[in-house]
């Protein structure tokens, strides 16, 4: 799996994508992870990638052409009924935007069985319209709030489809299991000792019998009723 970010601000990157699961994904060449600077696609001598809105109105919007020029450097396409389509049907483009369709584990299941995931990080007001319109496959909201930009969005996408990419996290069988029923699951609650949390004789808190039981059936099924499936 190749991802390409594509973002104003690399150096963000740097520190997450070199430490714990997404460093060994990469060292075990398991995933790719481009980042690419929109600045160098800037079309003119100051390098500029933003400019101000159309029909007025405060701060600055990303420009469609070093998008443009960004997206059609990574991969082959074509022309297709105006919209830019990828000719490699593995691959997809993916633009955030706080108006997209809502990211979860399902999502993340059947983005994990991509090759390739091009990632566009807005920032400012947004992004020219014609970038949703027409060169992005999927727009994408981590959540139903306002960040300053499409990077941390982009880091949690590609943490949560990475964690699914059989060989990452082990557990491979398990997760094939889930990934061909195409459904995402978010597992059960966790314990670990002590099995009784005393603070000074003042609470009690216990781990739950069933756990401690050693009937591995009965611990299965206590754990498939409290895992979560998201349809
Ligand atoms: N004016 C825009 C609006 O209200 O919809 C907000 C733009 S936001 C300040 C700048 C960029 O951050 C967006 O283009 C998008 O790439 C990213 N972004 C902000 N919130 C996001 C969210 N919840 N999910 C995904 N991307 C988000």
């Amino acid at each position: 799996m190749t991802f390409d970010i594509i973002t104003l601000f690399p150096e963000f990157f740097e520190f997450y994508l070199n430490h714990s699961i997404l460093k060994k994904a990469q060292e075990k060449k398991i995933v790719k992870i481009n980042v690419i600077n929109l600045r160098d696609f800037a079309v003119d001598k100051h390098k500029t990638v933003d400019d101000k809105p159309f029909g007025g109105g405060r701060g600055m919007v990303v420009k469609l052409e070093p998008i443009f020029k960004a997206v059609s450097s990574l991969t082959k396409f074509k022309i297709q009924n105006s919209k830019f389509k990828i000719t490699d049907k593995k691959s997809k483009i993916i633009l955030f935007t706080p108006r997209g369709k809502k990211f979860n584990q399902k999502i993340a299941y059947q983005f994990s069985k991509l090759d390739r995931i091009i990632l566009i990080c807005g920032r400012y007001e947004g992004v020219d319209e014609r970038v949703a319109k027409y060169i992005a496959d999927e727009e994408i909201s981590i959540g139903d709030y306002v960040l300053m930009g499409g990077d941390l969005p982009a880091l949690i996408v590609i943490e949560t489809i990475t964690r699914l990419i059989p060989g990452v996290i082990g557990k491979s069988e398990l997760l094939k299991e889930r990934i061909t029923k195409e459904k995402g699951f978010i597992e059960y609650p966790q314990y670990t000792r002590p099995e009784v949390f005393n603070s000074k004789k003042r609470v009690s808190w216990r781990v739950p019998k069933i756990l401690l039981s050693g009937n591995h059936k009965k611990i299965e099924e206590w754990r498939k009723k409290h895992q979560k499936v998201i349809e």
